[in-house]
C-alpha cells in the first residue's frame, strides 16, 4: 500500500521542530498550502516569523532548509519549492500550477486548532467500524492495554459519542477531574483514558447534531491535557459520520483500523467506510476480523459468521490484514467486569499482541515514522 504523497511530505515536514518552540512545524501550523502534483514536485509556504518585531532571519532560514531538506528527503518527490511567510494572517496565497490537495490552501478549521493541542501525541489511530455490535470498543480498548503493555505510552479517547463504553470496558467509576483548568486523563490498564461519557450524560448526547458533536471532540482534544503519547486510538461511532470526518478534518490522523465481523452485511458497510478514509487521504491500516470462530474445548473450530470474510475483504480493498480475534466467552465477561484481557495471561492476551505489533508496523509504513 503507498500512501499519497501529500501525506508522506506532511508526515516529514511534522518530523521537523521549531526550535522557538520545540514543537513540530505541522502541528504548530506553520506549514501552509502544501501540494503536491503527479511528477513529485512538492509546494508549501512555511510561516517562519511572527512579524516586523521578529528579525531572526537567519533562524528563519534554517528552519526553511530544514523543512525543504525534509520532503526532499521523501521518496517520489522530485523538487520542493517553499517559501517563507512573515505573518499568521489567514493562509498562505495558493502557489500557482499545483495540484488540488486538501491539506492546505484554507482556513484552518476549529477542529483542527483543537487538534494542536495534542502536539505530544506522536501518532493518532481511529478505530472504525461499519456497524455497532462487531466488537470495536472491546478491541479498542484491548488494542490500547497491548500497546501499553508492549511498551508504548498509549492513549484511549472513546469519542463514541452515542454509545461510549470505555468507562464500563475500563471499569472507570470516576468522573473526570480538572487541574489547572485541564481535564485530567484516567490512567487504567497502563492507559491515559479518557471518554465523552465522562463529560456529559450519555442520554443527551444521543440527540446530539453535527456541530455539538464536533463540540465534544474539541473538548476532549483540546481541553484534555494528553501530555506526550506514542500512540492514541479514538474510538469512534459505528458507521461513518460526524465524529469522522471532524477526525479527518482535524488532520491528525495516522490511519484508520477497520473492525468488522466476518458477515457480508457488515462487509458491505466496511466498504463504504473504507470508501470514506480513502477518498480523504487517510491511510487505511488494516482490517481486523472479530468473532472470526469458536473454539470448542476439544479444539474444534466453529466458524458462527461465516470463514475469513474479513480478510478476503482486506485483500480486495488492498488493506492489510491485522488479524482475526475468535469468539471467547471469558472476553465478554471481563469486558462486562471492566478488565482486559489483553496484557493477561488468556490467550486473547496473546492475539492482541499480535494485533498491536501489526498496528506499529502499519503506522511506519504509513508515516516512514516510529511511534518510539
Ligand atoms: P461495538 O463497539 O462494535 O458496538 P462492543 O465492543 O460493544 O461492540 O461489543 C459488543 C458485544 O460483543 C459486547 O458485549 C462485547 O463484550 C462482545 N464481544 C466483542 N468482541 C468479542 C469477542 N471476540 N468474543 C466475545 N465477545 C465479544
Amino acid at each position: 500500500m503507498t500512501q499519497p504523497l501529500a501525506i508522506r511530505v506532511r508526515n516529514a515536514l511534522a518530523q521537523v521542530a521549531n526550535p522557538k518552540t520545540g514543537r513540530n512545524i505541522v502541528a504548530e501550523g506553520l506549514v501552509q498550502g502544501l501540494t503536491t502534483n503527479d511528477d513529485g514536485k512538492v509546494r508549501f509556504a512555511l510561516e517562519v516569523a511572527g512579524g516586523a518585531e521578529d528579525a531572526d532571519a537567519a533562524g528563519a532560514d534554517a528552519l526553511l532548509a530544514a523543512a525543504k531538506n525534509a520532503a526532499l528527503a521523501v521518496d517520489g518527490v522530485s523538487a520542493v519549492s517553499a517559501v517563507a511567510t512573515a505573518h499568521s494572517a489567514g493562509a498562505a496565497p495558493a502557489p500557482a500550477g499545483g495540484h488540488d490537495n486538501p491539506l492546505g490552501m484554507r482556513k484552518k478549521p476549529q477542529i483542527e486548532q483543537a487538534a494542536e493541542a495534542m502536539a505530544g501525541v506522536k501518532q493518532v489511530i481511529a478505530i472504525a467500524s461499519g456497524k455497532g455490535g462487531v466488537g470495536k470498543s472491546t478491541l479498542a480498548v484491548n488494542l490500547a492495554v497491548a500497546l501499553a503493555a508492549a511498551g508504548y505510552k498509549t492513549g484511549l479517547l472513546d469519542a463514541d459519542i452515542y454509545g461510549p463504553s470505555l468507562p464500563t470496558l475500563f471499569g472507570l467509576k470516576d468522573q473526570a477531574t480538572v487541574r489547572d483548568g485541564k481535564i485530567i486523563p484516567v490512567e487504567a490498564h497502563g492507559v491515559r483514558a479518557m471518554s465523552i461519557g465522562m463529560l456529559v450524560d450519555p442520554d443527551q448526547a444521543l440527540a446530539w447534531r453535527g456541530p455539538m458533536v464536533m463540540g465534544a471532540l474539541k473538548q476532549l482534544m483540546s481541553d484534555v491535557d494528553w501530555g506526550t503519547l506514542d500512540v492514541m486510538l479514538i474510538d469512534t461511532p459505528p458507521g461513518t459520520g460526524d465524529t469522522h470526518l471532524s477526525l479527518i478534518q482535524s488532520n491528525r490522523l495516522a490511519g484508520a483500523v477497520i473492525v468488522s465481523t466476518p458477515q457480508e452485511m457488515a462487509l458491505a458497510d466496511v466498504r463504504r467506510g473504507v470508501a470514506l478514509f480513502r477518498k480523504t487521504e487517510t491511510p487505511i491500516l488494516g482490517v481486523i476480523e472479530n468473532m472470526a470462530w469458536l473454539e470448542t474445548p476439544d479444539g474444534e473450530r466453529h466458524y458462527v459468521f461465516g470463514k475469513g470474510g474479513a480478510a478476503r475483504v482486506a485483500q480486495e480493498l488492498d488493506a492489510p490484514f491485522l488479524g482475526a480475534v475468535p469468539l471467547y466467552p471469558e472476553l465478554r465477561q471481563a469486558s462486562d467486569a471492566g478488565t482486559p484481557l489483553a496484557g493477561g495471561d488468556h490467550p486473547a492476551a496473546k492475539t492482541f499482541a499480535q494485533i498491536a505489533d501489526k498496528i506499529i508496523a502499519a503506522i511506519q509504513g504509513a508515516t516512514g515514522s516510529t511511534a518510539e
